[in-house]
C-alpha cells in the first residue's frame, strides 16, 4: 500500500473515531511512529504534511534526524529511557513520552541545553499493571508530576500509556480518569498520549489527544 493511501486510511479512521466520540478531529494529534523506517520514508511522510515523528531508539534516530534537519520536523522519544541516553534525548528531541521516574527527569532537566525550548514531557503510567512494561505506578503519579513540574528545562505536558487492549476499555478509561485528576492540579497539561495502530478507536473514545501510529502508516515492521 502507498504511503498516501495509508495516511488517508488512518486519517479516515481518526475522523470516524472522533465523530463517534462527539469530538472535534482537531482534538487528536497524529504522531507518526517511524522506528525502523528510513530517512527517505520519513521525508515522504513529511511531504504529505506529517510533522511529528516518534522514535524509540536514540542510536537509530540520531542519523535520521541529522539527515532530515532541514525539514524542521518535531521529534518525540517514545520508548523507555535509560540513564545513559538522557543527554542525547535532552539535546536532540522535542518531546519525551517515556519518563517514569524522577531520576530520569532530573537528568533530562540538567542536560537540556539552556538555549533550547523546554523539553516537552509526558509521564508514562503503567496502567495495565504488566511487569514487562515500564511506567510509573498510578499511586505514585501525583507526586512525580508535582516534582517534574518544578524542573527547569522541562515542561510537563501530560501522560502517556500503552494500555493493554486485550483488557478492553478498562485501562483506557482508567487513564482518562488519571489524566483528569492530574489536570486538576496542573492546569497547563493538555496531552494524553495513548492509542496505537490496533486500538486508536478505544483511545479516542477515552480522551486521547495524541495517538502514536506506526504500522498502520508504514506497514508492519520486521521482527527483531
Ligand atoms: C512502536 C510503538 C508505537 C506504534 O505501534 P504500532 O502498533 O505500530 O502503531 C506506539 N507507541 C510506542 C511506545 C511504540 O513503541
Amino acid at each position: 500500500m502507498s504511503l498516501t493511501q495509508s495516511f488517508a486510511d488512518t486519517e479516515a479512521r481518526l475522523a470516524k473515531a472522533c465523530a463517534a466520540a462527539a469530538r472535534a478531529r482537531g482534538s487528536v494529534a497524529l504522531l507518526a511512529v517511524s522506528k525502523t523506517q528510513s530517512a527517505e520514508t520519513i521525508a515522504a511522510a513529511a511531504a504529505l504534511g506529517q510533522r511529528a515523528f516518534g522514535e524509540n531508539y536514540v542510536q537509530e534516530a540520531l542519523p535520521k534526524m541529522a539527515a532530515l534537519a532541514s525539514l524542521k520536523l518535531e521529534w518525540h522519544h517514545i520508548g523507555p529511557i535509560q540513564s545513559n541516553k538522557t543527554a542525547d534525548i535532552a539535546t536532540h528531541f522535542d518531546w519525551a513520552h517515556g519518563v517514569d521516574r524522577l531520576k530520569i527527569a532530573q537528568r533530562l532537566s540538567e542536560q537540556r541545553p539552556p538555549h533550547q525550548l523546554p523539553l516537552q514531557i509526558c509521564v508514562q503510567v503503567n496502567i495495565s499493571n504488566e511487569a514487562s512494561k515500564s511506567g510509573c505506578d498510578p499511586a505514585a503519579l501525583p507526586q512525580l508530576c508535582d516534582a517534574i513540574a518544578q524542573l527547569p528545562g522541562l515542561r510537563l505536558r501530560g501522560l502517556m500509556a500503552i494500555p493493554d487492549a486485550l483488557q478492553s476499555d478498562a485501562p483506557f478509561a482508567a487513564m482518562r480518569l488519571l489524566f483528569e485528576q492530574v489536570s486538576a492540579s496542573h492546569p497547563g497539561i493538555d496531552t494524553l498520549s495513548m492509542g496505537m495502530s490496533g486500538d486508536l478507536e478505544h483511545a479516542v473514545r477515552h480522551g486521547s489527544t495524541m495517538v502514536r501510529i506506526g504500522s498502520a502508516l508504514f506497514g508492519s515492521r520486521p521482527t527483531k
